[in-house]
């Protein structure tokens, strides 16, 4: 059994008409097929590689909200 059998794959159809299919979790494109049914198969087979899952967790932990500066502070400075 897969570990992304419950995700919901977003799917991307692209002008040559073949439908991209993306993961929610890892973001990567599992496949581009020209049947949409043909996605069913592919994602349910679909592992995230745990080095990207590893990469998103790790932006995710960074404070980056708290060393950007308010808009408030900048303009301060910029009226000095
Ligand atoms: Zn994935």
């Amino acid at each position: 059994m897969a570990s992304s059998e419950r995700l919901k794959f977003a799917h991307r159809c692209i002008q040559d008409g073949t439908v991209d299919s993306i993961c929610p979790r890892c973001f990567v494109t599992i496949a581009s097929v020209a049947n949409e049914a043909d996605l069913v198969f592919k994602e349910g087979h679909h592992v995230c590689d745990p080095f990207v899952l590893a990469h998103y967790e790790f932006f995710k932990k960074m404070p980056h909200s708290e060393t950007v500066p308010s808009r408030s502070a900048v303009t301060q400075r910029d009226a000095e």
